[in-house]
């Protein structure tokens, strides 16, 4: 999606003190342009200089994905200005695309006769002290993804003054980088589609998927709290198409059926921000909410910053809805330590900032936080690397192993989660694809990987073995013997569909592929009540505090999660938090 942000040096400085290194002066004064490599292709830069300064930095060209790179995108270009200096870290989740506008600027500097090297040492802008502000508002609303956006519109049509806030410069989080797929039981809005949307038909669908491949008791799903949510589903959506968001139709992707947005999540976040600002909502963007203020136990505000100040909201009521904490690596370990090796494919705000402050409020954890395991994937510097040729590389028709070189599953799994769920289960990371070279143009991509450390060689299967650090005995015989399958046409292990099983072939070279488990996020948060309600230890609620989203996600999964199983839930939680919010004024 394409962004143009220019950031102009007098504003800077009416922000911030400048620093400008001796070493820097000197440039010939103009514009000049440079690209480098993002995550989805090339990112080009625009520089103005005057004879001593980084007068501008604009991204003029780039595909990056919004909700991923806008803080890049934004802030890297900010910084550069503001410093007069290449010392900057990249975006923690968008490291591709801050270092390409690094190195494009850097590029600049040369073009422009400046010395990128001293500015790699010059210091960062002295930070100047940020203005006190104050904000009143009936019902805040943290975050804006489904979640938030649906709780605003709520509480708004209940007639609340309501403020949205979020972090970031555009609303979405993982929303706006989803499919915007909704669930969605019994709607009107899909009546005409012939398909069958019965509450049966999708709870059939999802004990299928909960129950593959987990043995014994599980707290998940709460039956209860899934069916009361489901059955919602279908006038969430009719909810939402009455106001603003434009549905192009059914779509089935197991044995169930999604509402499908028109343009996907991106689309679905304008529509709801749309409809958000007719109600009179306020956004602020840019605005990140660090704790909640209480008073006598009582939830009335929180602080927040901006750029350019510290602001304390108050509010008669606050709806958490933060997304997940699935981008946070120290959360993830701390609540979900099984899936150190899972790489999340939520947007990079998702850190679990909403969790943490409830948590900070006296909010119960629900117990065994998990992920939304959606899938498996190569890596995404890789993937970015080799481009399309990545739909090649996924372990439909290969030989996938563990690190021991052993075979763990049905590499075509029954639904699209089944292998990364097998891969967790099995857990003896890193897996592998296992490759032949008989596709010629597929080998370049092989080879492009081995620099990256995501792809490994060797002449024969033993040397691959070696590479791959298991035993070459043990990779010897996983070969044989699913050679042996293919030959017969039959997978006595695992029960691979005999088209599927396509032989590696009696000469090298032969090559592996890291493959990871993906998630589209987590499944975890904090203990709420059917309306929202965050709830404490002792099953007390906590006044003025709702929570909707993947702040509050566990009890609808096990440790499977239904493909599209988020939006319609979570849109439906956000609008009865943000309803129950406005109601409580009253
Ligand atoms: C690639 C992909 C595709 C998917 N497709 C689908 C699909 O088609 N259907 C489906 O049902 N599910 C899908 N999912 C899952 C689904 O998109 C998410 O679970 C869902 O969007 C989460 O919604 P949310 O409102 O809880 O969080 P988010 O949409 O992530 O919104 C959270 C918001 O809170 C903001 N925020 C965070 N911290 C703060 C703070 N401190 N202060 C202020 N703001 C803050 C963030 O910036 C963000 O805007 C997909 C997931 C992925 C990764």
């Amino acid at each position: 999606m394409k962004r143009i942000i220019s950031i102009a040096l007098s504003a800077m400085i009416a922000l911030t003190l400048l620093v400008l290194p001796a070493s820097a002066a000197g440039y010939k004064a103009g514009e000049y342009e440079a690209s480098a490599q993002g995550m989805m292709g090339p990112v080009k830069v625009k520089v103005s200089f005057t004879e001593d300064a980084i007068a501008a930095v604009e991204a003029v060209e780039q595909q990056e994905t919004e909700a991923i790179a806008s803080p890049a995108i934004e802030g890297i270009p900010r910084q550069i200005v503001a410093g007069q200096t290449l010392a900057v870290d990249a975006v923690s989740g968008a490291t591709v695309t801050s270092t390409a506008i690094l190195t494009a600027v850097e590029d600049c500097v040369l073009q422009a006769g400046g010395a990128p090297e001293a500015l790699k040492l010059a210091a960062g802008p002295a930070q100047v002290e940020k203005k006190q502000e104050n904000m009143t508002t009936d019902v805040l609303v943290v975050g804006g993804g489904i979640a938030g956006l649906s709780a605003a519109m709520s509480a708004a049509d209940a007639g609340a003054k309501v403020l949205l806030i979020d972090k970031m410069p555009a609303l979405g989080g993982t929303t706006a980088i989803s499919g915007g797929f909704l669930i969605a039981v019994d709607s009107e809005t899909l009546k005409d589609s012939g398909k069958d949307d019965s509450l049966e038909r999708m709870l059939n669908w999802w004990d299928y998927v909960m129950n593959y491949n987990e043995e014994g008791e599980s707290l998940y799903p709460d039956r209860e709290r899934l069916i009361d949510v489901l059955k919602d589903t279908g006038k969430t959506v009719d909810y939402l198409a009455a106001n603003g968001v434009v549905f192009s139709g059914a779509f089935e992707f197991g044995d169930y059926v999604c509402a499908a947005t028109e343009g996907r999540g991106s689309a679905l976040v304008q529509f709801m921000e749309k409809s958000c600002t007719d109600k009179g909502v306020t956004i602020v963007k840019n605005c990140k909410a660090n704790a909640l203020v209480q008073k006598d136990g009582q939830v009335v505000g929180v602080t927040a910053e901006t750029e350019e100040a510290v602001i304390t909201i108050e509010a008669k009521a606050v709806v958490l809805a933060t997304g997940g904490l699935s981008q946070n690596a120290d959360m993830m370990a701390e609540y979900a330590p099984g899936l150190t090796y899972a790489v999340s494919q939520a947007a990079v705000s998702n850190t679990g900032d909403g969790i943490r402050m409830a948590l900070e409020a006296g909010a119960e954890l629900y117990p065994e936080s998990w992920g939304a395991l959606n899938g498996t994937a190569i890596a995404a510097a890789y993937a970015a690397q080799i481009g399309e040729d990545a739909k090649k590389l996924v372990p439909d028709a290969y030989l996938s192993v563990n690190a021991q070189g052993n075979r763990y599953a049905r590499e075509k799994g029954e639904f699209r989660a089944a292998l990364a769920h097998d891969m967790l289960k099995d857990n003896q990371p890193p897996y592998f694809m296992i490759l032949d070279a008989s596709d010629a143009a597929l080998q370049t991509t092989l080879e492009a990987g081995l620099a990256l450390g995501e792809t490994f060689k060797g002449t024969t299967v033993e040397e691959l073995a070696q590479a791959i650090g298991a035993k070459p005995e043990d990779l010897a015989a996983t070969v044989k013997q699913y050679n042996a399958y293919a030959a017969i046409g039959k997978d006595e292990a695992f029960g691979k569909e005999a088209e599927a099983l396509i032989a590696l072939a009696a000469e090298g070279p032969y090559y592996a592929v890291k493959l990871y488990p993906t998630l589209f996020g987590s499944a975890s948060g904090v203990v709420t009540d059917l309306q929202g309600r965050v709830l404490k230890a002792d099953g007390g609620v906590i006044p003025g505090l709702y929570a909707a989203g993947e702040m509050s996600n566990r009890p609808f999964y096990r440790k499977n999660y239904v493909l599209a199983a988020s939006l319609g839930l979570y849109a439906t939680m956000g609008l009865r938090a943000g309803a129950a919010a406005a109601e409580m004024l009253k």
